[in-house]
């Protein structure tokens, strides 16, 4: 699903999902950055208030399952959670679209 989106994301061509939502991610944190959040640990104080993290398969989850070797990972697919400034996966997928 979320491949189809990629070439619109960043103009050009993407190996994979995780890619893409790592570079929507910095692209998030960049704006962010932009209008003059306060960042902690690298991001934005306003993303820890909802604490909602995302995959690269788009599900939207409030708390992740600890991987020994992925990290923190999705309880849906395994996939590494991101946290992130979005709470739907409706927001998620408007947002990547
Ligand atoms: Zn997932």
């Amino acid at each position: 699903m979320i491949d189809s989106l990629i070439p619109k994301l960043h103009n050009m061509v993407l190996t994979d999902k995780y890619e893409a939502i790592e570079k929507w991610i910095l692209e998030q944190k960049e704006l962010a950055k932009q209008a003059g959040s306060e960042f902690f640990m690298g991001i934005p104080m306003n993303w820890y208030e909802t604490t909602t993290f995302c995959c690269e398969n788009l599900h939207v989850f409030s708390s992740y399952i600890k991987s020994e070797e992925k990290g923190n990972v999705c309880p849906c697919c395994y996939a590494t959670a991101w946290l992130c400034p979005v709470t739907t996966t409706e927001e998620l997928k408007l947002k990547l679209g």
